[in-house]
């Protein structure tokens, strides 16, 4: 593999704790990994070189937390909430009728293209959800697609109780053959602990069980209203909690002394017209903060992690520097990964130029295309 040098980088936002800026930067990519990062003037020579004519250079953004796998769209649903109806759990069940009566190809053509949207706007290591199917062959295929994509798969069986069914008796299903079914499939499992969805006791059967097949724990959590869900993923030693609009003083603590990472999915917010989760008080408890796009045909129809990145920083009281970081590193804590989400030396080569000076661009300027390229494991995707 030829080794490529990334010269004239007018800022270099690396998301190393130990060295998160650097002005006037070079950075030597070679089979797939960051090689060397220093001074653009001491740059060493390598096979191919690329000049960014003082552009900024950000890793690959990750998003941990997105439902890719589905079939049909809701449109209606939106303008009518736009229209004033507020937004429930139950309009999941629409999706699944659409996920269940569509083939393989046709689930493999619409995953296809939201990653590509994904890929396009910076994503460089993005998390898929099953969640759409709810039957044990509907999840496993489900799953079976995401691995096309991603190592990052989530069974999401717990999603919503379909409406076939009673809650104890689809529990027993998720936990049971359900999981055998998409375990093999499947690196995380999660569950949407939510009023309307389900409660602490079947939340925790979900993850204990997930647990016990060798998967690791990420929960929905407080998204509609105050729950157990944040507590629980503490208590149980999940990855992430995501969503966490809704958080008492406990909540919060709860996150700060276990690590837990607090996912923030503002673009749910934006698309229900919710008052938006407050990342301030996160950070200022010294709490992880990611940011996903929650992408989604029902609360969350966006591919754009710059969008999120814009929302956190209007909306949510983060500066651009901490938004970025929760886009970055953080998405890849929520993830528990160390080889993406930063540019180190040894880091997966995964980073984006940026058609403007600074990072502070994709809040500054929301919704403008400033993603001029996405290079992966050292390859040009875009
Ligand atoms: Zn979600």
């Amino acid at each position: 593999m030829t080794s490529v040098v990334f010269t004239g980088i007018g800022l270099l936002y690396t998301a190393d704790p130990e060295r998160e800026e650097i002005e006037d930067a070079a950075l030597v990519v070679d089979d797939g990994l960051v090689r060397w990062i220093g001074r653009s003037a001491d740059a060493p020579p390598a096979d191919e070189r690329v000049d960014v004519e003082g552009r900024a250079v950000i890793p690959g953004f990750v998003d941990s937390h997105a439902h890719l796998v589905f079939a049909g769209d809701r449109t209606e649903e939106f303008a009518a909430r736009m229209a004033g109806r507020p937004y429930t759990a139950g309009g999941i069940r629409s999706t699944v009728a659409a996920t269940r009566r569509a083939t393989i190809p046709e689930l493999v053509s619409t995953t296809a293209l939201l990653v590509s949207e994904l890929v396009m706007q910076g994503a460089t290591t993005f998390e898929i959800k099953s969640g759409y199917g709810l039957t044990v062959e509907d999840e496993r295929r489900s799953l079976e697609i995401a691995c096309q994509f991603t190592e990052e798969t989530t069974f999401l069986g717990a999603h919503v109780v379909p409406p076939e069914t009673t809650a104890d008796d689809y529990v027993r299903l998720v936990t049971g053959p359900m999981l055998e079914a998409c375990a093999p499939y499947a690196k995380w499992v999660d569950v949407f602990c939510e009023r309307g969805a389900f409660g602490e006791e079947h939340s925790r059967e979900v993850l204990a069980a997930g647990r016990k097949a060798g998967l690791r724990l990420r929960v929905h959590a407080n998204q509609l209203g105050p729950g157990p869900g944040v507590r629980l993923a503490c208590e149980m030693g999940a990855a992430s909690a995501d969503h966490c609009t809704h958080l008492t003083d406990a909540d919060v603590d709860a996150l700060a002394a276990t690590g837990v990472v607090a996912t923030l999915l503002p673009g749910a917010e934006f698309s229900t017209r919710s008052p938006y989760p407050d990342a301030r008080r996160l950070l200022d408890a010294g709490v992880t903060v990611a940011l996903a796009t929650d992408c989604n045909p029902g609360s969350s129809f966006t591919t754009s992690m710059p969008f999120c990145v814009a929302l956190a920083v209007r909306e949510m009281g983060m500066t651009p520097l901490e938004a970025v970081r929760a886009a970055t590193r953080g998405g890849a804590r929520a993830l528990r990964r160390t080889d993406v989400g930063t540019l180190c030396v040894g880091s997966r080569a995964d980073l984006v130029i940026l058609e403007a000076p600074s990072y502070v661009h994709l809040a500054y300027r929301p919704g403008v295309p400033l993603v001029a390229e996405v290079w992966r494991t050292g390859r040009r995707l875009v």
